[in-house]
Formats: structure tokens, sequence, C-alpha cells
């Protein structure tokens, strides 16, 4: 089994819908078998055929999804774990002990809450700055003693921009790391590792997958190091490579990547030009939207494609914001994102107490289906409250 070559200059859009020109050679399939093997016999010499020796290393299947976002980004080495929770993990935990960092206030609270539960263990020092605010960034790095920045853009639920080219210069003059979460805007439309991140993180969970049937994480690195065999040691310790069926799954996720992005980005302009405005609205968070703060860092971290992640913010309080997700039949009342299917949901009932969220908001993950059905959709749902 290889991957075949051509000589021709094809455009990432083209390498990612063949899985990187994948064909059999023994058999001519287009589509690459799953190995599940947990363990792999020695030689006659008593050695391990290189690179696995068993699952925990990682495996064929999983090494080809990696080769296809190593493309996409291209990164010199990327690495799949089984969650997004897992990579963001892999890298808090390849930290020295009481390393200081430098992370959103409001960010996906998963992640915020590993840092949080680090700190309180005082295994990390963590300081916090106001998602996309960089006077407040570079006020709380410290110059040679901050190890790492954790950029998220758009941030989750607010969709504030980040400038990642301003945010790595921050970092990277007090000699720390920068890496970015841009979950919401996949490496086919933000290139964050070319925009000056040291690490490119993404719940592949998400729109890399874009079908709601696995979940992942992914890292991605241009300049590999004793950093990255520690990282790739947590993933190895903990088990936390991403599983081959799932690797396949990610794999067969991934070829529609762009056209799934385009057409999300799409439904989200109509939605959010459509409920700008509207009386039974206080806000509509898009930063597609000409009027959103963030607007013009994020059409050029993104070329225009601005993704399917939005929220509003509902007149009348918390029990109207929720009853508007009980009352969509389009949408499902569901938590996640990126999928080919439109999902909404109240995101102070799923961030729980604690997280700096306004109870108003509802968050909508917008698919693939047709613009006008998820309109009427909402309509039908606001009308009612
Ligand atoms: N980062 C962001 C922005 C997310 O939205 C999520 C999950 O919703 C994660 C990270 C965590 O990823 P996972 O659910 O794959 O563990």
């Amino acid at each position: 089994m290889t991957k075949s070559t051509t000589n021709q200059k094809l455009s990432p859009a083209t390498r990612l819908a063949q899985a990187l020109h994948f064909r059999d050679t023994e058999t001519g399939a287009v589509v690459p078998p799953i190995q599940p093997a947990a363990t792999y016999a020695r030689n006659e010499n008593y050695e391990v055929e290189k690179p696995y020796g068993y699952r925990r290393d990682g495996n064929q299947t999983t090494a080809h999804a990696e080769a296809i976002i190593a493309d996409l980004e291209d990164a010199s080495e990327t690495m799949l774990f089984a969650s997004g929770m897992s990579a963001a993990n892999a890298v808090i935990e390849h930290l020295p002990s009481g390393a200081h960092v430098v992370v959103p206030k409001v960010m996906y609270h998963g992640v915020l809450n590993q840092f949080k539960m680090y700190h309180a263990r005082n295994r990390l020092e963590v300081s916090y700055y106001s998602a996309s605010n960089l006077d407040e960034m570079a006020a709380v790095v410290r110059k040679g003693e901050t190890q790492l920045v954790w950029v998220e853009s758009p941030n989750n639920p607010d969709w504030e921009v980040t400038d990642i080219s301003a945010a790595a210069k921050i970092a990277h003059d007090a000699g720390a790391k920068l890496v970015t979460d841009c979950t919401g805007t996949p490496p086919c439309v933000t290139r964050a590792l070319d925009l000056g991140a040291d690490i490119s993180f993404h719940s592949a969970t998400k729109y890399l997958n874009g079908h709601s049937d696995i979940t992942a994480g992914v890292l991605s690195v241009r300049e590999v190091g004793q950093y990255w065999d520690d990282i790739w040691t947590v993933r190895n310790l903990q088990g936390t490579v991403l599983h081959s069926f799932d690797a396949w799954l990610l794999i067969r996720g991934m070829r529609t990547l762009f056209l799934r992005v385009e057409k999300a980005t799409k439904n989200a302009l109509a939605i959010a030009n459509h409920f700008e405005g509207h009386p039974k609205l206080t806000a509509v968070l898009y930063p597609g939207l000409p009027s959103h703060k963030g607007h013009a860092i994020a059409k050029r971290q993104t070329g225009g494609q601005f993704g399917g992640m939005m929220s509003i913010l509902v007149k009348n309080g918390e029990q109207a914001a929720i009853d508007v997700a009980r009352f969509c039949q389009v949408f499902y009342p569901a938590t996640s994102l990126g999928g080919v299917e439109s999902l909404i949901e109240h995101r102070k009932t799923v961030s729980g107490d604690g997280f700096p969220v306004d109870p108003t908001l509802l968050r909508l993950s917008i698919g693939i289906e047709d613009a006008d059905d998820l309109i009427r959709d909402l309509e039908q749902a606001l009308a009612r409250i």
C-alpha cells in the first residue's frame, strides 16, 4: 500500500479529495484499508519492524490521516489524538512543573478547565487575557519566563477574532511558543502555521471530520525538537493515539472539507444577515458580518471563508433562549459543531456554572442544509417566545 505521486502541482483541495491520491499498489483500490492491529510481530532478528511495536505507538491508518493534515497545514509533522481534549492535554502535560502559561478568559470551556485544574494544583502558573485583546495579552506575558501562549480564534462561544500574527510576535518576543486553536475555522481556511503559530491545534471532531461520528484532536508543527518528542511521549504513555477506525472515518470525512466549509460559510452568512437586527434578538455574533469588530482580521486570516459558527443573544432572558432551542424542529438541540447537520445549544446549560457566558446566548453550528429551511426554522422558534 502506497500513495502515488504526480509531477503536476495540485491544489490542496485536489490533494485532500483524493486522500493524497491514495492508491493501493496491490489492488488498485482508491480507498485505504483500516489497519487495526494492537501488536506487531518482531522479525527474524527479534527486532521490532519500525515504527510500530504496539497500538499506543500509532498505526498506519492514523499515520495516513496525519500525512493528509500535515499536507493541508504545510506542517513538517502532525500528531493525531483520540480527542481534542487529549491533544490539548498532551501540550499541557509536556510542560515542566510550574511553567507559566497565558490563556484567554473565554475559550472552549473544556480546555479552559484543564488549565484551571492544573493551576489549582500548582502544576502550572496561569495568567489570563480577554480573548482578542492583544494589549492584555502583552501585559501578562513575562519575558524569558512564559513558556506558552494559547490563542483560540475565533473563540467559543463569543467568536472574538485574534490577530494570530500579532499574537505570535508577542509570544516570540517573550521566548514563548504560540499554540492556536482554530477549530471554528479549520486549516483549509485558517493556516495558523503560516500566520506564525508554533503549534496548530484543532479538535478534528469538528470540521475536519465533519460528520459527528468520531472524536479526534490534532497538533501540527513546522519545527520539531525535544518538545515535540515529549508531546509524543505523553501520547504514547497515556495511550491517547487516535484509533485506526476513527482515523479511517476522519480520512473519509476530510475528503469533502473544502466543500463543506464553503457551504457552511454561505449558509451562515445568509442566516447572520437575515437575523442581524431581528426584533427578538439583542445580538448576532458572527465574524462574517461587516459590523463584527474582528471582521477585517477574520477576512484576512480566513480569506473570507468565515465558517459556520455563530451565536445569537435572545431578548427576554434565559428561559426564552432555552425555549428557542427547544422549539427548533430542523436544528438539533445538541452540543458540538462543524458537522453537516445544524445544531443549536444553550451554551450556559452546557458549559456549566462558573463559565463566563451570557445566559441568553444560543450557539449555532450551521451545517450544509438548505439555508432557507434553517432560517424558517429559527423564525418559527423565535415567533413562539
Ligand atoms: N477546542 C474547541 C474550540 C472546541 O470547540 C472543542 C470541543 O467542542 C475542543 C477544543 C475539544 O475537542 P474534543 O471535543 O474533540 O475533545
